[in-house]
């Protein structure tokens, strides 16, 4: 394919969280690493890469776990490739997994972070098995934009944590703008059948329904306030921070992920990449999902629903969804205008209501 985004999943961790069904290995073993990074660069020049890629997003995993001497080496790589003028090219971060030497490797090519934080209270941390702690929050944002002199940075938090209260949800939110990132993700704890969570704590929500939209309505309300507001459902940015690689995937632009259990879209189909990575490794194909044409163009509609913004009429033509469209209007879910079609905020909450009416 000719890749206009591109996403590489560094499949090492530094243990595992409770509550993770990305895949990754609980351990970086150099060895490993080393196969991957070969692996990635062979199955890159696979494509064609003459058009400069607008994004790239490293994430995982943690790329910021890989041996300073492999950092290196991707960081290469992607300077190496050719690149629009103002490409956003975005790394995950676990805090306390970037050594100042780390941070220097990164400076000059990553132009934008995207932290895991999930929660600055060390109990509900425990409580989802995050080995990290929020000093090295402080720690980490502090190299970030110090050393590699990041200028966008984004946290992520999670909530409806098990026991979470309203407000131990606010002094998060609240901690998290006092660093002044640029970006917020606030994402809902969605039990993953199979996973250490799950068994401790079973496979429904651990809050109650209306509570988990409170904390939603929360986030929103609480970040708008401070100058973030939504773009997606679970993300928020000051104006012109948002990511622009998401909103590229989300708006049906094609992308090539690279890596264990990555996926990959065309312009046409999806295809998963095998994993874990010793079979990845060992050459297992990808899985592909190949639908009719027209699923896929309702998917593509759908997934732009996700944003704040939706779809203008010169982006999409939905003309031949108009009776769905129509009913999502009376029931308050989306407005509808002849040049654009968008959620309403309810529409965002119930987000897989219009899924199921466009599939
Ligand atoms: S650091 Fe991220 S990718 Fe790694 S186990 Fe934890 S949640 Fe999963």
């Amino acid at each position: 394919m000719t890749p206009e985004n591109l996403y590489i999943h560094v499949p090492f961790c530094n243990g595992k969280c409770d509550y993770c069904a990305f895949y990754s290995e609980a351990e970086v073993k150099e060895d490993f690493a080393e196969q991957w990074l070969k692996k990635i660069t062979e199955d890159l020049y696979k494509n064609d890469l003459s058009v400069p890629l607008k994004t790239i997003y490293l994430g995982g995993g943690t790329p910021t776990a890989l041996p300073p001497g492999i950092l290196k080496r991707v960081m290469k790589l992607i300077r190496s490739l050719s690149l629009a003028p103002d490409a956003e090219i975005t790394s995950e971060c676990n805090p306390g997994s970037l050594t100042p030497e780390k941070a220097e490797i990164i400076a000059g090519t990553i132009n934008r972070v995207s932290m895991g934080v999930q929660s600055f209270q060390k109990k509900l941390l425990q409580k989802i098995g995050r080995r990290t702690n929020p000093d090295q929050v402080v720690q980490t944002f502090d190299l970030l934009r110090n050393i590699s002199g990041i200028k966008r940075i984004g946290m992520d938090l999670i909530c409806a944590l098990p026991d979470q209260t309203l407000k131990q949800w606010e002094e998060d939110l609240s901690r998290a703008v006092a660093f002044q990132p640029e970006h917020i993700s606030a994402y809902m704890l969605i039990p993953e059948p199979g996973t250490p969570f799950t068994r401790k704590y079973g496979e429904e929500p651990p809050l109650p329904d209306e509570l988990q939209a409170e904390m939603w309505e929360l986030a929103g309300d609480f970040l708008e306030s401070h100058g973030m507001p939504r773009y997606e459902i679970s993300n928020h940015a000051l104006p012109g921070g948002e990511c622009r690689h998401n909103q590229n995937v989300w708006h049906g632009e094609n992308y090539l992920g690279l890596g264990p259990s990555a996926c990959s879209f065309d312009g046409t189909n999806r295809f998963t990449n095998a994993a874990p990575l010793s079979e990845w490794l060992k050459g297992k194909p990808p899985e592909w999902d190949i639908i009719e044409p027209e699923t896929r163009r309702r998917e593509v509609f759908m997934m732009g629903l996700r944003t704040v913004r939706g779809w203008n009429r010169n982006e999409f033509d939905w003309q031949d969804f108009l009776p769905e469209l129509q009913q999502l209007e009376t029931d308050g879910l989306i407005t509808l205008s002849k040049e654009v079609v968008k959620p309403t905020k309810q529409g965002l909450l119930c987000w897989n209501t219009i899924a199921e009416t466009l599939i």
